[in-house]
């Protein structure tokens, strides 16, 4: 059988022939602005798969009907067209959410919260992702992203990723071909399943002070509980001219430039926290991107510095879009 070649998931033939593959929900003209941190966002189909086996269908039927997909995650690092997607959206949340323990590996599936994930293995006597209790995304999103905080990356921990592929192969990934760096891998255009992390036995009132306190200091330090993605900006390189006291972090350089409370339609940049730009309820995503440009000019014009993004800004075929000026 030949199937028609459609290019956007919006068509609602490719979403009920999806149906019929599948055992999770597929939502048509669902706004991803319920599905990112930002609350922003146009509407997509949306796949919530309830099991591996959901996910290589899905890319199989994109495959073959010419549809680009997005892998997304508890989409706590993103910025979404204010047009939305003609990608699937393949959300990794429940289904995708097992735990299991064998001694010192852990695998944790994608889908799981990693605050979620830093607090089971702390509250067992496991420490090794007990930090990432700050970190609002997924494990998938925290694996692909190599997340971190206070010192702490999943690169530390991770052993293997079970990743499936565009063609819905499944691949489990040693951490060594990963191609982890500083807030990125290179796993490409796949789905995380899962992960086995190697954890190490502590005290498990320790570890669970630990990662209150932690807790705390993110929520006192950050406009944590505000629509935003996190850390707008990733920390610049300096000159090597640069003064030794002056700013050195993306959030010391937009705050030394006069840039708190600075606002695009309803986006702002965070008066407690400068590299935080929030929604103060009906930002755009294109006021977000016209505010990270304007912020972009002026430190780049006062301190020589390039700020490039660490939110990604996903364009309708699910790609990551530079910002232009
Ligand atoms: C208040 C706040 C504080 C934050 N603090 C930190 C911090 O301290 N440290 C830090 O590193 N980050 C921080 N972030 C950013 C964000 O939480 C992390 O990058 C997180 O790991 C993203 O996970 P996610 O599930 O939300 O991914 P998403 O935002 O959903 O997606 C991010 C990227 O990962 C991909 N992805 C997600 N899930 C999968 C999957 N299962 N398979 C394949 N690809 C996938 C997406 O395609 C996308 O490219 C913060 C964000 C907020 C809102």
């Amino acid at each position: 059988m030949t199937s028609r070649r459609v290019s956007t998931a919006r068509d609602s033939g490719f979403a009920a022939a999806l149906r019929s593959l599948v055992r999770g929900d597929v939502r048509e003209n669902e706004s991803l602005s319920r599905w990112s941190t930002y609350r922003i966002g146009g509407p997509a189909t949306v796949l919530f798969p309830a099991n591996g086996e959901d996910v290589a269908a899905a890319v199989q039927r994109c495959a073959r009907s010419g549809v680009p997909w997005f892998a997304l995650g508890l989409g706590s690092n993103l910025l979404f067209p204010d047009h939305g997607l003609d990608a699937l959206v393949i959300r990794v949340g429940k289904g995708l959410d097992q735990i299991t323990q064998r001694n010192a590996e852990w695998v944790i599936g994608a889908g799981v919260p990693a605050p979620l994930a830093a607090k089971r293995t702390a509250a067992a006597g496991w420490g090794g992702i007990h930090k990432m209790v700050g970190v609002p995304g997924s494990v998938g999103g925290g694996v692909v992203m190599n997340a971190g905080c206070h010192g702490a990356e999943w690169r530390d921990v991770v052993r293997t990723v079970h990743t499936i592929d565009a063609q819905g192969n499944d691949h489990l990934v040693a951490a060594a071909e990963a191609g982890f760096s500083y807030r990125r891998s290179d796993l490409g255009h796949v789905v995380v399943v899962s992960t086995t992390v190697a954890l190490h036995e502590a005290d498990a009132t320790r570890l669970e002070e630990e990662t209150e306190s932690l807790y705390r200091w993110r929520k006192d330090g950050t406009p944590f509980n505000q629509p935003c993605c996190g850390s707008v900006f990733k920390n610049p390189a300096v000159p090597a001219d640069h003064d030794p006291k002056g700013p050195r972090t993306s959030g010391q350089f937009i705050e030394a430039t006069g840039l708190k409370g600075l606002r695009v339609g309803g986006a702002e940049v965070s008066a407690m926290h400068a590299n935080y730009f929030i929604n103060t309820g009906s930002a755009t995503a294109a006021d977000v991107v016209e505010l990270m440009r304007t912020v972009r000019t002026r430190v780049g014009d006062k301190w020589g510095v390039t700020l490039e993004p660490e939110v990604k800004l996903i364009a309708a075929d699910g790609g990551v879009m530079p910002l232009t000026s």
